[in-house]
């Protein structure tokens, strides 16, 4: 039946994103217990939520008949304090997912130009074909963004760059001096949206916060995420950091309670968890390394990765995907990031990683 309302047309251009396949899904269509199933699919972190943060969100439900707190003071100072950043530079949103959105209802619109890279987080494409702007996709050098082709291919109306560093899903990770020439040289009336939802996996790396803290950043956006490396993709939080005045435009987009509550205490907790994150770090560096090592025995071509995943060339994408499944094992198919050849697979638990390896040499024969 057709709708009888005609919806906005944009929507008639832009597919519904695909997530990684929830464990539950895959026990229900394949009959399998849900103990079963592994999932490295969606860049979680195998450890789970920090216990501290476990400990704090079963607190703060005890008082969810209240509103939460829609500045998120405690949360925002003790970020604030962390990053070495004024809380006026932060907000937060439902997921890095919101910030990217708030970027939407701020700068785009029919007639507005946005720069990504070819293989970009597929959020980018959707969200500027929802708004109606133009998207401008510029051809990936080595599977990582071509920098200097991407500053060539601003117009006068491109008013976003989206730039993932680390990326996804490629995981590849700029250079950091041609990421600096780059930031240095996009023009003042572009925003540029550095998303660094994987930065917390590097021990080291180009540092554009002090710089928006010190005021000499008006034109970027850094956005990161409590989903990864903190373990609480559930909860729902990302944040931006930006100049005030970015800020203040944001602050009137987002929904007054966007934040809940239980969010705010966990994000809390993990945030002083300093213990955990560097658990988190190292399992991803080993599992970084024994994936590494064992795709070079079987001459599987891999993408080197900076993130907490990695690119696999594995020839019929989609069928190894399938396949891997039926062993209780949920990865993620590239075809929509027209990459058909390659499967995404998360670092897991050292456990999880040889069950995955088992199951990948079982599937390829
Ligand atoms: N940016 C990138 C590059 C991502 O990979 C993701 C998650 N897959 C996000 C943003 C969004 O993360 P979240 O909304 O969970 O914060």
């Amino acid at each position: 039946m057709a709708i009888p309302i005609p919806v906005n047309r944009s929507l008639n251009e832009i597919p519904v994103y695909q997530p990684g396949r929830p464990i539950e899904e895959v026990a229900r269509e394949l009959g399998l217990p849900a103990a079963s199933i592994i999932k490295l699919a969606s860049n979680e972190n195998p450890l789970g939520p920090s216990p501290k943060a476990l400990a704090a969100m079963q607190r703060a439900i005890a008082h969810l008949n209240l509103y939460p707190d829609g500045n998120a003071f405690y949360l925002k100072q003790a970020l604030a304090k962390k990053l070495g950043v004024q809380t006026a530079n932060l907000i937060f949103g439902n997921g890095s997912n919101e910030i990217i959105e708030f970027l939407g209802h701020a700068y785009m619109a029919p007639g507005v130009d946005v720069v990504v890279s070819q293989f970009c987080f597929a959020v980018y494409p959707l969200v500027t074909k929802l708004f109606g702007a133009n998207l401008i996709t510029v051809p990936a050098k080595d599977h990582a963004h071509d920098l200097p082709a991407m500053l060539k291919a601003i117009t006068p109306n491109t008013r976003v760059v989206f730039v993932a560093n680390p990326n996804n899903p490629t995981g590849t990770l700029a250079n950091k001096d041609e990421l600096r020439r780059f930031v240095d040289a996009i023009p003042a009336n572009v925003l540029l949206a550095l998303d660094e939802a994987y930065i917390e996996f590097l021990e080291d790396h180009a540092d554009f916060v002090s710089e928006i803290r010190d005021g000499k950043r008006h034109n970027v956006v850094v956005m990161r995420t409590f989903s990864k490396i903190f373990g609480l993709a559930g909860l729902r939080l990302g944040y931006g950091i930006a100049h005030p005045d970015l800020i203040s435009a944001f602050e009137k987009i987002r929904q007054p309670f966007n934040i809940n509550a239980i969010a705010q205490a966990g994000a809390l907790a993990a945030l002083e968890d300093d213990e955990h994150t560097r658990r988190t770090r190292e399992n991803n560096s080993t599992g970084l390394r024994f994936f590494e090592e064992a795709c070079r025995e079987l001459k599987l071509e891999i993408i080197p990765s900076a993130a907490n995943f990695f690119l696999v060339k594995v020839g019929a994408g989609q069928q190894v995907f399938e396949a891997l499944q039926l062993e209780g094992v949920i990865t993620r198919p590239m075809g929509g990031y027209q990459l058909p050849e390659w499967i995404r697979i998360s670092i897991g638990t050292p456990a999880e990683n040889e069950r995955c390896l088992g199951a990948l040499k079982k599937v390829l024969g």
